[in-house]
């Protein structure tokens, strides 16, 4: 029998009331989930729950065809969203579904988003895509669409639904989730007043390198050496 790590049942929880008090999604919609190192297995949230009133036991596991391996509860719809987004990326061991305003605009129109700002272009990409075509919310379709569209990216917009951000942690996934809404109200505002100017052509790259292979490193292996 699998052992359930109650640790990440845990951070499923504390991350979903996070997002309430930051004012992330409203009410039951968005969902969250981790992937297990040890065994591959997602966990989720559970389906319409509010996030304050999520307990330890409503956080469902279930392999990556869907399959049930623990928890009562019904897991979120999106399930099959979260799972291909595991399946078709190797790297990508937390994911957040979110129901923001200004990405979503991008999602109305079917436009890309384009990096607008230093930190989108670090930990998102040059320009994050939408998921065409439109697929019904909850559906397996919707699941192929998005994991597609996302490609390499740590981001991908949701067309008149949300948006979908990932990464190797739950914590980098989140500060994806909220530097994407960030980037699209700036570009929004900046198209208000203007015709944006974007990144040269190589720039997004090489801050992607440097942000992986400099920036903050000594800090993090001098606090990395410091942990008993
Ligand atoms: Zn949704």
């Amino acid at each position: 029998m699998a052992r359930i790590d109650d640790a990440i049942k845990d951070l499923i929880v504390e991350t979903g009331r996070n997002m309430i008090t930051t004012g992330m999604t409203v009410g039951t919609w968005g969902n969250i989930s981790v992937r297990d190192p040890e065994h591959g297995y997602m966990y989720i949230s559970p389906s319409g729950m509010n996030y304050d009133s999520i307990e330890r036991h409503h956080v469902v596991v279930l392999d990556l065809e869907l399959n049930h391996i623990d928890g009562e509860f019904e897991p979120s719809v999106e399930k099959h969203m979260h799972a291909a987004a595991y399946r078709t990326r190797a790297d990508v061991h937390a994911v957040v579904h979110t129901h923001p305003i200004y990405s979503s605009v991008f999602g109305v129109v079917e436009m890309p988003l384009p990096a607008v700002s230093e930190d989108f272009a670090q930990i998102v990409g040059a320009s994050v895509s939408v998921a065409l075509p439109y697929a019904l919310p909850g559906t397996p379709e919707l699941g192929r669409v998005a994991a597609q569209a996302l490609g390499s990216n740590n981001a991908v917009i949701l067309p008149r639904h949300g948006a979908l951000s990932v990464g190797p942690t739950m914590e980098m996934a989140l500060k994806v989730s909220r530097v994407l809404e960030k980037n699209a109200q700036i570009y929004l505002y900046a198209r208000l007043l203007g015709e944006p100017k974007l990144f040269a052509p190589g720039e997004v790259e090489m801050m992607q390198s440097f942000m992986q292979d400099h920036y903050g490193r000594k800090n993090r292996e001098m606090s990395a050496a410091q942990r008993p």
